[in-house]
């Protein structure tokens, strides 16, 4: 492989610079030409890539967001979206991709592979939720930022003797609501993979006071429903009066963690190594602290699954 091309696309996570720029090195280290492109597969299919050197993504490792800008493109989804675009990769001569999103974006790699067309993913979302990989870049930095804000409110909580409702992201999947209501010392948490128990919740909320507690903080998923629903729910059903916090971007923002640097770094120069190989159709990630290589389409055959020994843990240490 002489020459390869690099994106982000879909939903930006915090480490996604540090991916790029591995990628861009570990290449160039190897004697492999870059191309970056801009604006996702949009900007595939527009055209917008440019030659990239190792200087061009010099001090970026430490920048939240993406350098290489990301989009959300309808047309790539067609058949004909695809075909620009393979057009476009190999006008400039480049032989492979690595796409660094979320599971959209992994479709689209898939896609373009199952066209010749060789494609790499490299995990690239908040949410924690690609099946095959422990971790996805940008997980770790979010949950940290979670737990920024669940300490600040806890302190006007615990001043005013109140009880909040803390809505986090995640799209379908609990993780970040799990990791950040455990490392957050919530009395509750609401996920996606736990059947939602409004009664049960009202119950450990009034036991909870009974035993003398004078606040709570109860972490909720959007993917179960938003803070504010909940509020009025425990309103309506118990007279049970919260505040209401829904984090919202801020979650996706902000100069990633050592841990997702590092993550990013090693999962960028494993798909770099895989295109040395001549191999496409395939997803980096990371299990028991190895970096792996499986098959692009065991994303989307298996399911990702949160630890549940987290959320039993959570319901014993905030008795
Ligand atoms: P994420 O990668 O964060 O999950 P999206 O779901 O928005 O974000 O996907 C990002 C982009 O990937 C979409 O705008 C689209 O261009 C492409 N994409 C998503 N689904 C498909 C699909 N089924 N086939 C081809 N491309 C897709």
């Amino acid at each position: 492989m002489k020459k390869i091309g690099v994106l982000t696309s879909g939903g930006d996570a915090p480490g996604m610079n540090a991916a790029v720029r591995a990628v861009v090195r570990k290449a160039l280290y190897h004697g492999i030409e870059v191309a970056g492109i801009y604006h996702g597969y949009q900007g595939l299919i527009e055209g917008n890539i440019e030659d990239l050197g190792a200087g061009d993504v010099g001090d970026i490792i430490q920048r939240g967001g993406t350098a290489l800008y990301s989009a959300r493109c309808p047309e790539f989804k067609t058949d004909a979206g695809q075909q620009k675009a393979i057009e476009q990769l190999k006008k400039r001569g480049i032989e492979g991709l690595v796409v660094i999103g979320g599971d959209g974006s992994y479709r689209g790699a898939l896609a373009l592979t199952e066209k010749g067309f060789p494609c790499i993913g490299v995990p690239g979302t908040i949410d924690n939720d690609i099946p095959g990989t422990d971790y996805t870049i940008g997980f770790d930095t979010a949950l940290n930022t979670v737990i920024e804000c669940i300490d600040k409110i806890r302190d006007t909580a615990t001043s005013h003797e109140r009880s909040f409702i803390i809505e986090v992201m995640g799209r379908d999947a609990g993780d970040l609501a799990l990791w950040a209501g455990l490392a957050g010392g919530a009395e509750t948490i609401i996920i996606p993979e736990v059947p939602n128990d409004i009664d049960g919740l009202v119950k450990r909320l009034e036991q909870g006071h009974e035993r003398g507690k004078k606040h709570s903080i109860i972490i909720v998923a959007e993917g179960v429903m938003s803070a504010g629903e909940l509020a009025k729910l425990l309103l309506e059903k118990a007279d049970i009066e919260t505040r209401v916090s829904v984090l919202g971007h801020i979650q996706r923002g902000g100069s990633p963690t050592a841990r997702d640097r590092v993550l990013a770094s090693q999962l960028g120069a494993k798909a770099v190594e895989v295109l040395m190989e001549n191999r496409g159709g395939v997803a980096i990630g990371i299990r028991n602290h190895m970096v792996v290589d499986y098959d692009l389409k065991d994303v989307f055959n298996k399911e990702h699954k949160a630890d549940l020994s987290m959320y039993t843990l959570s319901k014993e240490l905030s008795i």
